[in-house]
């Protein structure tokens, strides 16, 4: 399959979500790297977002909470090229009734190929990377062309 150009700009705008046990994780995360995430712009699901804007100061997006929708909200702004970097503290030790919706983040966050972090530890090495302050070159499978080329006049 082709690729195509969808680049990545400097100033990011990261996705910030966390399930219940995993939100004071998130949030120590955030305070911790307070000095870098203020350069960027943050968005999160409602309930993330209120807690990590009560809690740091720092400005937050807050979507629908999880449970309402915020996580496909969260899916439709990836799709549309919106989120740059998801960082979702997703809690391994309760998979129900969390699985179809971390799949569904996941997966669409694979699809449009951007960088995921679900602990602490890659998320720090995300923000510590070098491409945290710059734009990064990141390509998309051709989904369109592949599907026209599939079906002949089909287009997405
Ligand atoms: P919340 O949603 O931030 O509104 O709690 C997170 C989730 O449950 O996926």
């Amino acid at each position: 399959m082709n690729t195509i150009d969808k680049p990545i700009a400097a100033q990011k705008r990261i996705a910030l979500v966390a399930h219940d046990n995993r939100k004071q994780g998130l949030i120590d995360w955030c305070k911790q790297h307070r000095a870098i995430l203020e350069q960027h712009q943050l968005l999160g699901t409602g309930t993330t977002g209120t807690q990590i804007e009560a809690s740091t100061g720092m400005q937050v997006e807050k979507l629908f909470s999880g449970p309402m929708g915020g996580d496909q909200q969260l899916g439709a702004k990836i799709c549309q090229g919106d989120v740059d970097i998801l960082i979702f503290f997703w809690d391994p030790f309760e998979p129900m009734p969390h699985d179809p919706d971390v799949k569904a983040l996941l997966r669409i966050a694979a699809v449009w190929n951007i960088p995921v972090a679900c602990n602490a530890s890659s998320a720090d090495m995300m923000i510590h990377s070098a491409l945290m302050s710059q734009s990064f070159a990141r390509e998309v499978p051709d989904y369109q062309g592949y599907l026209a080329s599939r079906t002949g006049d089909f287009a997405v």
